[in-house]
């Protein structure tokens, strides 16, 4: 007795707590434990999660008065933090998508106009309306499968004017909406402007952009898309340093499509995280490890792009804390979390307990607020979903289909019997569609 909460969900078949790694992300078998309590109960007063523990233990500390929230049969899990996500863009490109399956290579569908700067055109010609209509969509999706945070790319508009856009809309949407957002500047294309001036191009955006977003405080990070054919690695150097420099912190995108030399690069200048680490070589990946830098692990890319995946085993193995994103863009899009997680389990042979472990508790670690999300822990945000499964290795056992039954989002429930509750996730919000 002693503690007041306003309500305690209570009976989890499942409590996954995630507990004790709120200072440093876990590696190797540390992914294995996700900290279950079973008939697992957590108490919740003003936003903040104030008892955990058996629904025996709970009840014991907690004063009469709160609600009572059933999770019989049910699994609870921190809310899920998506560590990738490039969230401002106009237009689709689902025919691409049909020209890929149908054998088509990337540089065949560049050269029919499509590509990332078909929807970098797009974007430039879309409305800021238009812009944070098509946007609000996908974060109340994103909450409806059980997402609370996630890290925001800008990087579809490669102007400066249009970059500040992107990130004032990822500023307002952080406002807006309840689902959390992480801003990052990502370089990532190469509009028609810049093409075979790419030098150039990497210190404009070194010298007059990036101090501008940081000056503006519209970024915590930003991010390079070191590739082949994009930004090579003096460029990507030039650009990173250039955010260090002036206090900002980095990330980058490490060979994803071929060994670039983006893993060396990440580990040389102290990137926050790595992704995707696709055709990154081993030694560099021991690197990775021992600077404890997260490798962002992105499955549902090469689904969707019909490619090759990390080697997971091998990067959990070598000690590399692994965390898990959507990647979700123009090209790539899914808002699921579970549908990643379940790819990642079934295509990287990653563990029930390890994907669960990489898109909650390592994935705040991804984008530094494991002092606050990722587990549920006394203190912590009441971030908190109930997945209605038995247990969590339902993920991936039962797939393509929405296990979210409710969702807490600091403390207040946003999606109650699988539906968003509209009163709760409009209620800083005008527009209506
Ligand atoms: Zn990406």
């Amino acid at each position: 007795m002693g503690v007041r909460a306003d309500y305690v969900i209570m009976h989890a078949n499942e409590l996954l707590t995630m507990r004790g790694y709120s200072n440093k992300p876990k590696v190797r078998e540390e992914l294995q434990d996700p900290g279950i309590i079973r008939d697992g109960a957590v108490a919740v007063k003003d936003g903040r999660i104030v008892a955990v523990g058996t629904t025996r233990e709970v009840l014991d500390m907690v004063d009469k008065g709160f609600e009572a929230i059933d999770a019989s049969g049910m699994t609870v899990t921190p809310g899920f933090i998506d560590a990738h996500v490039h969230l401002i863009f106009a237009g689709s490109r689902e025919d691409e998508m049909e020209m890929m399956i149908k054998g088509y290579s990337y540089l065949d569908i560049k050269k029919k106009g499509g590509g990332m700067n078909r929807t970098v055109m797009a974007t430039r010609n879309a409305s800021t309306d238009e812009l944070i209509a098509k946007t609000l969509r996908i974060l109340d999706r994103m909450l409806l499968h059980g997402t609370t945070t996630i890290e925001a790319k800008s990087g579809y508009e490669m102007t400066l004017e249009g970059e500040i856009r992107e990130l004032e809309i990822i500023k307002t949407l952080n406002k807006i909406h309840p689902v959390d957002l992480v801003p990052t500047f990502c370089a990532q294309a190469i509009p028609p402007e810049w093409e075979g001036k790419v030098d150039e191009f990497a210190r404009v955006i070194a010298e007059k952009w990036i101090p501008e977003f940081l000056k503006r405080g519209l970024v915590e990070y930003c991010d390079v898309f070191a590739e082949v054919g994009f930004f090579n690695m003096d460029q990507t150097r030039i650009m990173l340093e250039a955010c260090k420099r002036l206090g900002g912190k980095i990330r980058i995108h490490a060979d994803w499509l071929a060994h670039s030399g983006g893993g060396e690069l990440g580990v040389e200048l102290g990137v926050v995280s790595a992704d995707h680490l696709i055709h990154t070589p081993m030694d560099v990946i021991d690197k990775i490890a021992e600077k404890g830098i997260i490798g962002v692990l992105l499955p549902t890319t090469p689904f969707c792009y019909l490619g090759r995946y990390a080697n997971a085993r091998e990067i959990i193995r070598r000690g590399v804390p692994v965390a898990l994103g959507t990647d979700l863009s123009a090209a790539n899009m899914s808002e699921s979390m579970q549908m990643m997680m379940t790819i990642a389990a079934l295509q990287m042979k990653m563990t029930p307990s390890e994907v669960f472990s990489a898109a909650t508790i390592n994935a705040a670690h991804a984008i530094e607020r494991a002092y606050d999300i990722g587990s549920i822990e006394e203190g912590k945000k009441a971030d908190i979903v109930i997945l209605d499964i038995p247990n969590h290795k339902f993920i991936p056992y039962h797939y393509g289909v929405n296990h979210v039954k409710t969702v807490f989002k600091n403390g207040e429930i946003v999606v109650d019997n699988g539906s968003l509750v509209k009163e709760a996730v409009r209620k800083l919000y005008s527009y209506t569609y």
